[in-house]
């Protein structure tokens, strides 16, 4: 890849292909599709549904496989590992946000955001410190003992938040992460989202439909014939 700046990216989506084949027909999703996220950005991702974003996303998260092109992330090419090395990279350096929470409703906020700490080896009292810090800097300080059911929506999409930063990812794959609120918490809970990536650094791929948010991203995409096209 002739670009400069991509050995220190984060995430690197080169030259990606991505066909469906169902009865006899095949679709092709993403054809060629490229992208560099650097440390500590925020890019979005916009495109009528069915464009291929999740497919995208999916792709960029290791969680599927693409037919050619290259995945790199935090400069290690996930194309040629098995699936236990891609799922070690993906626990370690991937972040995921939905748009609905997927909190386990039994635990705290605070044991939510510790479980990722703990799966991946951290000790309880780090665990459980990181989380506090965590959820403190999504502006949940006052709200670590609660259960999901005890949150506002905007409050459990936060506690989402800091959960998908609990292992100190260098990349946050975030799929419609306000679709599921109102237009005021959906703003204040995508500043949140935005300060908190700038502030560890992580670079954010951020598909969304909500065009109120794409002005205070760095870069927004759209795709089109299968390749990532700037938007703005
Ligand atoms: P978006 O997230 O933008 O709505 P998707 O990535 O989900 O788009 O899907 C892109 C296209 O690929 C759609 O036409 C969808 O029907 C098709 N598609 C997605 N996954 C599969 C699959 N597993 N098998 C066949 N077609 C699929």
């Amino acid at each position: 890849m002739d670009n400069p700046t991509s050995d220190s990216a984060a995430l690197v989506l080169d030259s990606v292909y991505r066909h469906y084949r169902s009865g006899g027909t095949r679709l092709d999703v993403l054809q060629g599709a490229s992208l560099v996220l650097q440390p500590g950005e925020m890019v979005g991702l916009v495109a009528p549904s069915g464009a291929g974003k999740s497919t995208l996303l999916h792709i960029a998260g290791l969680l599927e496989h693409p037919q050619a092109g290259q995945v790199r992330v935090a400069g290690r090419d996930c194309t040629v590992l098995n699936e236990a090395e891609r799922t070690r990279v993906r626990r370690s350096h991937i972040g995921f946000v939905y748009q609905f929470h997927h909190l386990l409703p039994e635990f705290s906020a605070l044991d939510n955001v510790a479980m990722p700490m703990l799966i991946a080896g951290a000790g309880q009292k780090d665990a459980r410190e990181r989380a506090t810090e965590l959820l403190s800097q999504m502006g949940l300080g006052e709200r670590v003992t609660h259960q999901p059911a005890e949150l506002s929506g905007g409050e459990q999409q936060r506690v989402a938040v800091a959960r998908a930063l609990a292992n100190a990812p260098r990349v946050l794959i975030a799929d419609e992460p306000t679709g599921n609120l109102d237009p005021a918490t959906s703003l204040a809970v995508f500043g949140s989202l935005l300060e908190a990536t700038r502030k560890n650094g992580v670079a954010a791929l951020v598909a969304t439909h909500n065009l109120e948010l794409i002005r205070f991203m760095d870069r927004v995409f759209t795709l089109g014939g299968g390749k990532l096209v700037r938007r703005d």
